[in-house]
């Protein structure tokens, strides 16, 4: 096989899902690569890892391992609906916008009622807004609400926002789903506990996203209102979610719970979105679009000067969150930072002023 080049495994910031697997998780795969254990997930370390979580949330919660994010969101919000509920979003959600439709696909047909935001965020007032302009048999009868955090803009609610959405959520009957695909990165930004910012506010099911916090791939789904995962197991298993081999999705999660590289990794990534962002506040023609709370970046600049920079090797989305989305990941090479903002700082100021 040809050797892969070393200037194609330059790190990229396009998104968090680029870097490869940290060594806590990497140890731990290693560690459950020994001898034959039961399959479908009756084994020791997916055992371990479920005692994990719930000593890290501090609660007896139901946890299950499915492969990705996109299932996790679905099967977690297709186990709170009826076909003919509604789940209410944010219209930048990942459940709205990146999966294909998948929520409804695996609810049967219960349908996303997305309210626009300008920040990415849910308020309790948009969710009061849809959850109340219709009561007729004609219309989906709204159901749940699911916030993302942190938000697929880069932001982070706050423990206060939290508890206003729980509480219009509670006002409501509605039950609340958390897409945590980046939890870790919202937990280092708000320095608060996984139980302060879930069930302890109101949170009855949150997704925790391993493969953008250093992990190869999985994501964790977890029930603080145990009644809810009646026959989840059922559900993974139909999707194609119940991994045969469960230990090689469940061990990682072991590595990095035990060994905090979980928090880690976040705070990492976390400091390197601050690092990038403090770094191009001075460049002429760019500004940021987002305020910089966990490990996005999006920036605002002319077509001219991100071409610019795509020519000279960089890659970056501008299909989420309406700018240049830049994301750091728990192995964020500082130098990298600090290549790309050399090299936009160039391509601006070569570019003629808007
Ligand atoms: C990445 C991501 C997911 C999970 O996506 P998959 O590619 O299906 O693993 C879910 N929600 C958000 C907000 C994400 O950014």
């Amino acid at each position: 096989m040809a050797e892969i080049a070393e200037k194609d495994l330059h790190q990229q910031f396009a998104s968090d899902n680029y870097a490869g697997v940290c060594p806590e998780a990497w140890a731990a795969m290693e560690n459950a690569n020994r001898g034959h254990v039961t399959s479908y997930g009756d084994d020791p370390w997916t055992a371990k890892a479920a005692d994990a979580f719930r000593s890290l949330f501090e609660t007896d919660c139901e946890v299950y391992f499915v492969f990705n994010g996109t299932a996790a969101n679905s099967l977690a919000l297709a186990s709170l609906c009826q076909s003919y509920h509604s789940v209410i979003c944010s219209d930048q959600s990942h459940v709205e916008t990146d999966e294909c439709g998948a929520p409804e696909f695996f609810s049967n047909g219960s349908k996303l009622l997305a309210a626009a935001s300008a920040d990415g965020k849910l308020s309790p007032a948009s969710i009061r807004e849809l959850a109340t302009k219709r009561h007729d048999i004609h219309y989906p009868k709204p159901r749940a609400v699911t916030i993302t955090q942190s938000t697929e803009t880069g932001r982070v609610y706050a423990l206060k926002d939290l508890d206003a959405i729980a509480e219009e959520c509670k006002a409501l009957g509605l039950s609340l789903h958390m897409d945590g695909a980046r939890f870790a990165n919202a937990c280092a930004s708000l320095g608060c506990s996984p139980a302060e910012m879930t069930w302890k506010r109101g949170v009855d099911v949150l997704c925790f996203g391993g493969a953008k916090n250093g992990m190869a791939v999985g994501e964790a789904v977890l029930f603080f209102d145990r009644a809810l995962a009646t026959d989840f197991d059922y559900r993974c298993k139909q999707a194609g979610q119940l991994a045969s081999k469960m230990r090689f999705l469940s061990a990682p999660w072991v590595g990095m719970l035990e060994s905090g590289a979980w928090l880690r990794n976040a705070e990492h990534a976390n400091r390197c979105a601050q690092q990038f962002a403090l770094l191009i506040t001075s460049i002429p023609g760019v500004k940021l679009a987002q305020p910089v709370e966990a490990n996005a970046v999006f920036i605002e600049a002319s077509q001219e000067i991100l071409s610019a920079l795509r020519a000279r090797g960089w890659s970056f989305y501008t299909f989420i969150g309406g700018a240049a989305r830049f994301m750091f990941a728990w192995d964020t090479d500082p130098r990298r930072i600090e290549a790309l903002s050399h090299d936009l700082f160039e391509c601006a100021t070569a570019a003629k002023p808007v």
